[in-house]
Order: structure tokens, then sequence, then C-alpha cells
């Protein structure tokens, strides 16, 4: 007769018709029926009432060609599944490297140092930020102090609290696609609003690798 194996590879011989049946050790004891330490509320094992026995189980039987073409089988899951995660992240770091500024360096680095997946919101994050300078790299413009005309949209307003009150960061864009900062309590743009904007020029920023322009004196002269 051919010789059988349970999953794990142990030889038994069939004496049920399920496979392999045996009666297993209590899982609270482990066959014990009791524990020196349980002494205070009474030695003996309440689980098996100190027999020591547990359930009867079975274990389905394999030949040596079924266990080895289930661990064919398991292994290949194991590789599709392995191929599958490595080509998630070679995409998610490939475009992280394509990010530049000191957030993205770090949050590249520490995610290559945990040598995990990414989680959805990390490349949700990451995708974001791709779309967002896909749309358009920000550049630099005009010289400090030059007064401008400019049409903005303001994609976010941040409130800015500080001793001396609270005041506004605008965060633009030009039709251009660059990015135009003004920072303070002139009468200014709403968040989700386009309009033409008379300005100064303030100063030259990058933040995050992104080129921004500082406005400052900004006057709304045509809300769009
Ligand atoms: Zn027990």
């Amino acid at each position: 007769m051919t010789q059988l194996f349970t999953r794990a590879g142990t030889a038994r011989t069939a004496n049920c018709t399920g496979g392999y049946s045996y009666t297993s050790k209590c899982t609270r004891c482990g066959g014990a029926g009791g524990r020196p330490e349980w002494n205070h509320s009474g030695y003996v094992c309440f689980l098996c009432g100190g027999s020591g026995v547990g359930k009867v189980k079975v274990d389905k039987l394999y030949t040596a060609e079924q266990n080895a073409k289930l661990d064919a089988t398991a292994a290949k899951r194991a590789e599709a599944s392995t191929a599958k995660t490595n080509a998630i992240n070679a995409e998610f770091v490939a475009k992280l490297q394509g990010l530049d500024g000191d957030f993205w360096v770090g949050f590249r680095e520490s995610f290559l140092a945990r040598a995990k997946a990414p989680t959805e919101r990390q490349i949700a994050l990451v995708d974001a930020e791709v779309a967002k300078r896909a749309k358009a790299p920000s550049q630099h413009f005009g010289y400090i102090g030059d007064k401008v005309t400019l049409t903005l949209t303001c994609e976010r307003e941040l409130r800015l609290e500080s001793q001396f009150g609270t005041s506004w960061m605008s965060i633009c864009r030009d039709a251009a696609g660059n990015v135009v900062i003004y920072k303070g309590n002139a009468d200014f743009l709403r968040q989700g609003d386009t309009g033409e904007v008379k300005a100064t020029i303030k100063e030259h920023a990058v933040y995050n690798g992104v080129a921004q322009t500082m406005i400052m004196r900004p006057k709304v002269t045509q809300a769009a």
C-alpha cells in the first residue's frame, strides 16, 4: 500500500474514512491534567477535568506526490504574490525617485530602510504629488520689487495663528502653473477663486523642491 502522510509530512496509516483520527491533548493543560501554578484555585484543569484529554481530531492524509503538488502550488502562489509586491514597490520607488525636495528625499530614505510594501495611503500621497508636479513645474518669475499683474487661482488658504493674531497664507498658481504665495491680511482671493491680482514681488523661495514666488501688497482688480 502507498505510504500516506499528513500535510506536514508525518507518515500515518489511515484509521478512518477521513484519514488519521486521534485524540488530541487538552489545549489548556497540554495533557498534564493540571498545573502547580493553578494550586491556589485548585490544581485540576477545568477544561478537561484532569483527564488531559482533548478533542478527537482527524488529519487528512496525502500521498507523497499529492503533498509535493500542493507544495508546488503554494510556492507558485507565494512567488506570484512576491512578484506582484515587488512590481508595486518598484513603481512606487521610481515615482519617489522623481520627487526632489527634503521632505520627499527623507520619505524615500525611510521607506527604503523599512523594506516594506507601501501602504495605500503612501501610494495615494505620492500619486497626488506626482500628478501635482506633472501639471506644470513651478518656476520663479520677475525680479524682487517688480510690480506685476497676475491671473491667480487660490488653491489653498492656510490660517496662521501667532502672538500677533491671525493671518493667512494663500497658495496660488498663475496661468503658467507657477506657485505664488501671499502671506498676510490683505483682502485676497479665497480658496478656489481665480482673479486678476496686482502685486509686488517680495521674494523667491523654494519649499519642498517647488519654486515659489512670494508676493506682497496684493490688490484683487478683477475676480473671475
Ligand atoms: Zn486540561
